[in-house]
């Protein structure tokens, strides 16, 4: 998939109603975004997609709902404060600011597509080695020798390199002297590590064991690019499995195996991921590694699977005074009960905004259908049917006739259970159409004979075929097609 056909996704997403640009009367607001009335079902979906098979699916994982604003210590023990920052750079004839890492991941990307193999390999390898060493001086010296220059006023004209906290701030309190500095939570993972002990002990929760939450966290990233893949205002889904000390390698491997898995399941082919190992691990991390999806930009980064050893508990243990221990009293192979420890973690890391666009660039489709005069491009989202925005789409043939009371009848039994979408305007080819564009999986068209005979037409969307059917079958149709089980089983 080309740039080109990114560019149609992203049009087609505002147009059908799934992601608008934030405060859009205003000109927008960099970098954030608002899910509109089919993105919001689809979004929500797809957590459901990820609740369930962490949650529902696991009896040693349960969730959490933490608050956005946490007590400031804690991204001083979480290493936010020191060390949550990227590398940034600024043109002095554009004044546009960049982060130098991508300014050299770019010309990668460029030396590999004009052949310059070897170069781009060289620079990868100076690249990482500059992030690994924290190398400020070295990361403009990269950026100076590869002439790299600014994509906006094409000059070389570079400031220095500064490092730039992502963490947004502001302050608690009505009076300004109570003023009290606190952060929007940069990654929801803290929260979960605060309340460690309160679900441990209230669960009554044996290691190993995991903790799951979604929501939204904020970054004050220094470029935003690509749509909703990097926001300022985001929804992470994170899991964090509470294991012995010494055991994380083997997790490691689980985990990483069972969230390719979960990913493959979504049925847009094994290709489109690939592990990416960390050679620069996070300052919590002893392996990491993420799972790219091929963009239609490339593949980047989706989710990360990191093991972080026992730094965050420790951590918020020294800080707090407070111990976060677990007491194991399963015994070892010689014997002797584990005792007291804090708990090492893997950690499971997925936007939801990039799974969301992932699975927008993988399902969509444009195809040529009919024949002669009657040729046509249809738009269609071959969404997996359970996480469709809609269900089913129930359409009378006319507007008169006793077919909306048939047609309201139908929808009043089915909406219960499916999302329904009713519409009776426009000729029944152009509502087809409509439905394929947003992913609906279903239409159900009542027509005439729907009154004789209590029957009617249903289309599926990937394949287009029609069948007459009774509205007695309706329901178990429905019901073989949009389960859960096909993606959780
Ligand atoms: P990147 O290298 O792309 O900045 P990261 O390694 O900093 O990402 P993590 O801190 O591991 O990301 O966060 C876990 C997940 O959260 C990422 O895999 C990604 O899906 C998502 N994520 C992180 N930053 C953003 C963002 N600015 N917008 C949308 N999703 C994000």
């Amino acid at each position: 998939m080309s740039e080109e056909v990114f560019k149609k996704v992203v049009s087609h997403a505002k147009e059908y109603g799934f992601v608008f640009p934030s405060s859009e009367i205003y000109d927008g607001l960099g970098a954030v975004y608002d899910y509109g009335q089919n993105g919001v079902e689809l979004k929500n979906n797809l957590r459901q997609y990820w609740w369930k098979a962490m949650v529902q699916m696991h009896e040693n994982i349960v969730g959490l709902d933490a608050a956005i604003f946490m007590h400031p210590k804690t991204w001083k023990a979480s290493g936010h404060i020191d060390g949550f920052s990227d590398p940034m750079i600024d043109n002095k004839d554009s004044k546009k600011r960049y982060r130098a890492d991508n300014l050299l991941e770019d010309k990668i990307t460029r030396y590999q597509k004009d052949g310059k193999t070897i170069k781009a390999d060289e620079l990868q390898a100076a690249l990482d080695q500059a992030l690994l060493d924290n190398n400020l001086v070295q990361l403009k010296a990269l950026i100076e020798q590869h002439e790299i220059v600014c994509p906006i006023s094409g000059t070389r004209n570079w400031t220095d390199v500064r490092q730039f906290n992502l963490m947004f701030a502001t302050e608690m309190g009505a009076m300004a002297e109570d003023a009290d500095k606190v952060y929007l939570r940069p990654e929801t993972a803290q929260g979960i590590f605060v309340n460690f002990l309160n679900v441990q002990k209230t669960g009554r929760m044996k290691i190993p064991f995991g903790i799951a939450q979604t929501g939204k966290a904020f970054r004050n990233e220094i470029i935003a690019r690509q749509f909703i893949m990097r926001m300022r205002e985001f929804e992470q889904m994170e899991m964090q499995f509470f294991i012995r000390p010494s055991t994380q390698k083997e997790w490691y491997e689980h985990w990483k195996a069972a969230r390719m898995a979960w990913h493959e399941k979504l049925g847009f082919g094994s290709a489109k991921y690939r592990f990416h190992d960390h050679v620069k691990l996070a300052h919590y991390a002893d392996a990491a590694v993420d799972i790219e999806f091929d963009y239609p930009f490339g593949f980047k980064e989706m989710e990360g699977i990191h093991s972080r050893t026992d730094f965050d508990l420790k951590n918020h243990q020294e800080l707090s005074g407070k111990k976060l221990q677990y007491f194991d009293a399963e015994l070892d192979e010689n014997g002797k009960a584990y005792g007291n420890y804090i708990p090492y973690v893997i950690e499971t890391s997925i936007g939801l905004d990039r799974l969301f666009l992932a699975t927008l660039c993988a399902s969509f489709k444009e195809e040529e259908v009919g024949e002669g005069e009657k040729k046509d491009t249809r738009v269609v989202l071959n969404l997996p049917p359970i996480l469709a925005p809609y269900k089913v789409a129930i359409l009378p043939l006319l507007k008169k006739d006793g077919l909306p009371e048939v047609a309201r009848e139908i929808m009043k039994d089915l909406k219960t259970d499916y999302n329904c979408f009713y519409e009776e305007k426009d000729a029944i080819g152009k509502r087809y159409r409509r439905q394929d564009a947003l992913g609906t999986p279903f239409c159900i068209t009542i027509d005439h004979e729907s009154l004789e005979n209590k029957t009617v037409t249903i289309r599926y969307r990937d394949t287009m075929v029609q069948e007459r059917i009774g509205i007695s079958q309706i329901r178990e149709i429905l019901a073989k097609e949009i389960s859960w089980g096909k993606l959780l089983s």
